[in-house]
């Protein structure tokens, strides 16, 4: 199947299932506002949701926050006593999150922190937050694997960590590949299988944003 019949498909579960407004009105003031759009598609956007939900997740963190669509979606899924976390390196996306995530009425429960990753999260630490239920990895991909380590000493168990984009095309079976990503997309599987504190598989997908796919792992 080709891509643009994979971005049909897309589509039509879109209209059938996901349709919403707010997330309609980020994706538009993402545009609006010059931001890359790689943000998850709407398919995946609701996914996380109902993964969150499904899973009873009261407290996330995400790595990677552009400008707040995945972080919308988990935002509703915590309700109002619940709370995200959200990690983010550029100021300016930063701010449209904020504003996207307020305009959207979950702004309350959402707390965004600009800086680089790997430094924000031993800041985090250093709080003793209450153990987060879910963490969505979502940033620089050459840090997953640093970023996983994080996830499993802020995390409970039973806690599910999602590593999104680690198939890459492809290139995560392809030993040649010299792309970065794809390279940390290998150490995150050596990672995965080797920590017994964590069981994991990995998903691949295709649909709008074209063939890659997202490492799933539960907290033992
Ligand atoms: N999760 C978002 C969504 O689906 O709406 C998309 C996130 S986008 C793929 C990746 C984001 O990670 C970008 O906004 C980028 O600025 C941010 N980022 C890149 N390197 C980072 C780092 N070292 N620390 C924190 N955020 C980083």
């Amino acid at each position: 199947m080709s891509t643009p019949e994979w971005a049909d498909v897309d589509r039509y579960v879109v209209d059938h299932l996901v349709r919403d407004d707010a997330a309609n009105a980020t994706l538009r003031a993402n545009a609006e506002a010059g931001l890359p759009s790689i943000d998850v598609s709407e398919a995946q956007g609701k996914f996380l949701h109902l993964l969150a939900r499904s899973t009873g997740a009261g407290r996330v963190l995400e790595i990677g926050t552009l400008g707040g669509f995945s972080t919308l979606w988990l935002a509703r899924a915590v309700g109002a006593g619940g709370q995200v976390v959200t990690l983010e390196f550029e100021p300016r996306h930063a701010q449209v999150a904020r504003e996207n995530l307020d305009r959207a009425g979950v702004g309350d429960v959402v707390d965004i922190r600009i800086g680089a990753a790997m430094e924000s999260l031993p800041v985090l630490a250093e709080e003793q937050p209450e153990p987060f239920d879910l963490v969505f990895i979502d940033a620089d991909k050459v840090n997953n694997s640093g970023y996983v380590r994080w996830a499993l000493r802020l995390s409970r168990p039973g806690a599910v960590i999602v590593v999104d984009n680690v198939v890459r095309g492809g290139r995560l079976a392809d030993e040649a590949s010299d792309d970065p990503a794809a390279r940390a997309s290998r150490d995150l599987v050596e990672l995965l299988a080797a920590e017994p504190r964590l069981d994991a598989t990995v998903v691949q997908t295709v649909g709008a944003k074209g063939w890659d796919g997202f490492a799933f792992a539960v907290v033992n």
